[in-house]
C-alpha cells in the first residue's frame, strides 16, 4: 500500500525538502501552505514530474476548519497514514524584554495549537502502522537567550507533546517522534530580521556550518518508514553537534 503523507509547510524550507524526499521514496504527499502559493506549485509541479502523486491545499494549521479541509483532502489520496508537523514561526530576534504579546501568541498559536489540531486530525484517521514526525528544535534544550526564549520553550512542548503522544498512540500502532534540527539555512532567519543568522553562527557548531533543509528531511523521512519500525517517542537532534 503506498503510504499518503501531509506535510504542513511544505512549499518551502525544510517542509519542501521533505516533500520532495518522502515522494522519491514512494509516497504520496498533500501539504499545506500559508500564503505562497508560487512556491507551492513548484514544489507539486516537480514532484508530479517524478510520478508520484502531490497535492497542495492552502490552509493555515492555526484554523481548526482548515485543518480538517486539510485532512479530508488527504482522503482524496486514500486517507493519511503520515503526517509531518513542520509548519513553524519565530518572532523577531531580540531579548525577552521586547517580546511583544502579539508575536508571542503568534508563537504559541502556529507552532503549539496548530501541531495538536494536526496531530488529532491525524489520530482520528490514521491506520495501525501510521506515523508522526513532529519538527521540533534544538532550541528546546538551549533556551535561545536574546533571541526567542518563547519560541524554545513552545518547542520543548513539542518534545513533550511527542513523548505523550507515542505512549497514548503506540498501543494503536502509530509512531510519534521527533526531529530537532540546529540552525537550518531557509527563509525563517529573514523572517526573524537576520538572514545571515546560519552564516554568523557557524563557529559555535561543532561541524562548522549550518544544516541544509536535505539533511533533516532525511531524518523525517527515516523516521516515516519502515527502518524506524521500533522507533517512537524520540527525538532525534541535527544539530551538527550543537
Ligand atoms: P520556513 O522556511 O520559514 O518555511 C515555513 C513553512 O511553513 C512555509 O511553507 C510556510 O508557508 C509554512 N507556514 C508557516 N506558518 C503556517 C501556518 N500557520 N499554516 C500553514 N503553513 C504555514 O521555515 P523552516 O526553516 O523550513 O522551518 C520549518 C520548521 O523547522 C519550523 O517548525 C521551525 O520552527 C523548525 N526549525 C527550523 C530551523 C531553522 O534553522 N530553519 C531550526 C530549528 C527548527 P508560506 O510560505 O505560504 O507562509
Amino acid at each position: 500500500m503506498t503510504p499518503v503523507t501531509v506535510v504542513t509547510g511544505g512549499s518551502r524550507g525544510i517542509g519542501a525538502a521533505t516533500v520532495r524526499q518522502l515522494a522519491a521514496a514512494g509516497h504520496d504527499v498533500l501539504f499545506c501552505y500559508r500564503s505562497d502559493t508560487a512556491a507551492a506549485d513548484t514544489v507539486v509541479r516537480d514532484v508530479t514530474a517524478t510520478g508520484r502523486r502531490c497535492l497542495a491545499v492552502r490552509a493555515d494549521t492555526t484554523n481548526p476548519d482548515q485543518v480538517e479541509r486539510l485532512f479530508d483532502a488527504a482522503g482524496e489520496l486514500g486517507g493519511p497514514t503520515g503526517l509531518v508537523n513542520n509548519a513553524g514561526v519565530t518572532s523577531p530576534i531580540g531579548p525577552f524584554t521586547d517580546l511583544t504579546v502579539a508575536d508571542l501568541r503568534h508563537v504559541v498559536d502556529v507552532n503549539l495549537i496548530g501541531y495538536v489540531l494536526c496531530a488529532q486530525q491525524a489520530a482520528r484517521r490514521m491506520p495501525p502502522g501510521g506515523a508522526i514526525v513532529n519538527v521540533s528544535s534544538g532550541a528546546a534544550t538551549l533556551g535561545s537567550p536574546g533571541e526567542y526564549v518563547h519560541y524554545a520553550a513552545v518547542k520543548a512542548a513539542t518534545d513533550t507533546l511527542t513523548i505523550g503522544l507515542a505512549k497514548e498512540l503506540g498501543p494503536r500502532g502509530i509512531r510519534v517522534n521527533a526531529v530537532a534540527p540546529g540552525i537550518i539555512r531557509t527563509e525563517i532567519h529573514a523572517s526573524a530580521g537576520q538572514p545571515d543568522r546560519p552564516d554568523r553562527a557557524a563557529a559555535a557548531i561543532p561541524l562548522g556550518r549550518p544544516g541544509e533543509p536535505d539533511e533533516v528531511a532525511a531524518a523525517i523521512t527515516w523516521l516515516l518508514g519502515p527502518g524506524a519500525s521500533y522507533t517512537t517517542g524520540t527525538v532525534l537532534r541535527v544539530a551538527g553537534g550543537r
